[in-house]
């Protein structure tokens, strides 16, 4: 009996399991495995937040009880990061030097938090959220009703500092060109949004540039973000947010072709015919702009993985994805953001 088809997802996110789910209806026969260098089952990363609110346990924010992937015939491997793709003989590297064969490659690998070139010596000194365990770390340092210096900004700490304050700590946020992304703001927008955050409770600085962060003396704060005019800001942890940057690293030798992130058509397909692409780790060529384009959100991401899958298993369905970057100010003064409905 010929052996099933073997496809392989990098990438235990939204874009990876609505692929998984969506290869399983349609070809229950081929043979599903997910990487992941996640230690655990896929949970919702917009529910971060809760964390600060005193949930410990990561049970309570998984999106599929644990016996899904088990359920589905799903192979989900943990802890295991890919560090080298080669197209040619349709095998991935592992970093503990596993070599894995594949039939169909979906690469899903999403993107990690960006840091300035000048802030990247002092990444030991900051705090992260970028998963479970991050989250849990940056609560640990924070005193009660202690403050957060955010560097930046994007929509992802900016939906973090809502329940910040809202559970007792403070925010001071240092402003800056990223603040708001991945939305675009015009310049003549900007003073409105920067006063609706003032008006959500976030200690505003706009214009000051952090060179460096340091540890806080003797009976100050636990650290101290230094500014390039040696003005300087005080909090019990720093937290970065520049925004996302696609994690295609491990794909620079596998053939296919690379701008910021995994160049595909609308169908989701790059440049080589047993590999696509899905989620935050792709730019999708959009004819509409004459140019290759992120599109951000959950929305966005899960239906990306699920027409990739579709198209793995012979549709040439276009992705069409939502596009509604703008901001807007509510009634009662909030910032609501697309971004932040899910
Ligand atoms: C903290 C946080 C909060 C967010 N909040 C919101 C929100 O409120 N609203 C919203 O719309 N969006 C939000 N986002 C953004 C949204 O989560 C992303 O758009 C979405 O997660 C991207 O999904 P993805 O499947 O493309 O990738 P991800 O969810 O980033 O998943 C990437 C996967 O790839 C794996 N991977 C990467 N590299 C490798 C490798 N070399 N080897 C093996 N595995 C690898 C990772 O381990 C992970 O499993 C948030 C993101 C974060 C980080």
């Amino acid at each position: 009996m010929a052996e099933p088809t073997h496809n392989v997802i990098i990438g235990n996110g939204s874009a990876g399991n609505g692929a998984a789910i969506t290869l399983r209806e349609r070809d229950p026969d081929s043979r599903i495995t997910i990487i992941t260098m996640g230690s655990l089952p896929f949970y919702n990363r917009y529910d971060l937040p809760r964390v600060f609110r005193g949930c410990d346990d990561w049970r309570e924010i998984l999106v599929h009880p644990l016996a899904y992937y088990d359920d589905n015939r799903i192979t989900l491997r943990r802890n295991s990061r890919v560090t080298d793709v080669d197209g040619r003989s349709r095998s991935i590297t592992f970093a503990h030097n596993e070599v894995m064969h594949y039939d169909q490659l979906l690469v899903c690998a999403g993107g990690r938090g960006y840091l300035p070139e000048e802030l990247s010596d002092y990444y030991g000194l900051m705090h992260g959220f970028h998963s479970f365990e991050a989250a849990i770390t940056t609560r640990r340092a924070l005193p009660e009703g202690g403050t957060v210096v955010m560097l930046g900004g994007d929509m992802i700490g900016l939906d973090l500092a809502r329940t910040l304050i809202d559970v007792g700590y403070r925010v001071a946020l240092l402003a800056n060109e990223y603040t708001f992304w991945p939305h675009r703001i015009d310049a003549d927008e900007r003073g409105g949004f920067i006063a609706a955050l003032e008006h959500m409770g976030i200690e505003v600085v706009d214009g000051m540039r952090p060179v460096a962060v340091e540890e806080g003396a003797a009976g100050t704060p636990a650290r101290r973000v230094v500014f390039d005019d040696g003005g300087s800001l005080d909090g019990d942890v720093v937290m970065p947010f520049y925004g996302l940057v696609p994690t295609a690293e491990f794909m620079l030798r596998s053939g296919v072709d690379i701008e910021r992130g995994l160049l595909v058509d609308p169908q989701l397909h790059t440049t080589d015919p047993h590999i696509w692409a899905a989620g935050d780790v792709c730019q999708i060529w959009s004819a509409a702009d004459n140019e290759y384009r992120f599109y951000y959100g959950w929305t966005n991401v899960r239906q990306m993985g699920e027409v990739a899958a579709r198209n793995v298993t012979g549709t040439n369905e276009p992705f069409e994805g939502v596009d509604d970057e703008r901001l807007h100010i509510g009634k009662d003064g909030h910032i609501l953001s697309p971004f932040w409905e899910h």
